[in-house]
């Protein structure tokens, strides 16, 4: 069973003052949606539902070459299948505006936010050009296999010029964030230390998760990230970026625990893991499949079929 302890109780005194607090859906479409996605829009739409909040749907597909339209209309048809209905940017919103036609929460067609993001750094010197690839940085920084290397600074050392790369990165001056995630407790983290001087841009001129992320859950005004703890490393460094852009009061982090195969491995769609659209095409109800995904996140104790407007009571005491 879900344990609130005392989260349940801070998110309502934080946010009590400010009626209608946001939180998000984030996928990104780059595969079809699994269990894995279904256990976070559970985390999102209860704990929402549960307190007051309401869900703005962003569909993050910053990154061109994996992401697809046909995934992004199966992603829409699960939700709508399921049941979980955004208040803000609903599924027919994105129906109605297909890519490249301006909707305001998909992030292939937020190039104008992101480069006056980008703009306003340049201005204040925070930005430099950097033509290093993963592979350069992987090589000459020494890191444990499967971490994630610090970027050492070369660029901002040599003050290469704006015409050799898209590439773009923005300085991180040594810091130290700490923040209260409300199920993980406190956290702390030094981005400069961890991660070095954050890609904003690459090469390729595609505008990076990291940088897209923090300028969107500041023009969609969200009080209230709900992510897997896969996410939990990269909130320092968008704490670090969201305050240099400006952003006057943080967001409140609520990082919830991934479902994982026997072995302990991740769910993802690079180990095929079975896509929610197969299952409904096996012949498997939402109701039961949203009993199958509580199960496995702990939000239930024994199975039993589960409608999206039952999922709220999950997370209210
Ligand atoms: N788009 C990201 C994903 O699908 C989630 C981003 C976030 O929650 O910050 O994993």
């Amino acid at each position: 069973m879900v344990r609130r302890s005392s989260w349940g109780e801070t998110l309502s005194q934080r946010l009590a003052a400010r009626a209608g607090w946001r939180t998000r859906f984030a996928p990104a479409p780059t595969g079809y949606m699994h269990l894995g996605h279904l256990v976070n829009a559970m985390h999102v739409w209860g704990v929402a539902g549960a307190f007051g909040g309401q869900v703005v749907l962003r569909i993050e597909d910053h990154d061109r070459t994996r992401c697809r339209p046909e995934y992004e209309a199966a992603l829409l048809d699960d939700l709508e299948w399921l049941g979980f209905e955004a208040d803000i940017h609903p599924v027919a919103s994105f129906r109605a505006v297909s890519p490249g036609q301006g909707h305001p929460a998909r992030q292939s067609d937020q190039g104008a936010r992101y480069e006056t993001a980008l703009h306003e750094l340049t201005e204040r010197g925070l930005v430099y050009a950097c033509r290093c690839t993963r592979r350069d940085i992987a090589q000459r920084v020494p890191h444990a296999s499967g971490e994630e290397p610090r970027y050492p600074g070369t660029c901002r050392l040599q003050q290469v010029s704006d015409a050799e790369s898209w590439a773009r990165r923005v300085r991180l001056e040594p810091e130290t964030f700490v923040f209260d995630d409300l199920r993980m407790g406190r956290q702390v983290q030094h981005p400069s230390r961890q991660c070095g001087d954050v890609l904003v841009r690459d090469r390729h001129g595609q505008w990076t998760y990291q940088f897209a992320v923090v300028v969107d859950d500041m023009a969609h005004e969200l009080d209230v990230v709900i992510r897997g703890e896969d996410l939990l490393s990269s909130t320092g460094r968008q704490l670090q970026l969201a305050t240099l852009l400006g952003r006057p009061t943080p967001p409140l982090f609520l990082h919830h625990t991934l479902l994982v195969h026997a072995d302990g491995s991740k769910l993802s769609k690079a180990n095929h893991d079975t896509a929610l659209r197969e299952l409904r095409q096996a012949g498997m109800s939402a109701a039961s499949l949203l009993g199958e995904a509580a199960v496995r996140a702990g939000l239930l104790p024994v199975h039993r079929t589960l409608h999206a407007g039952d999922v709220p009571a999950l997370f209210s005491v």
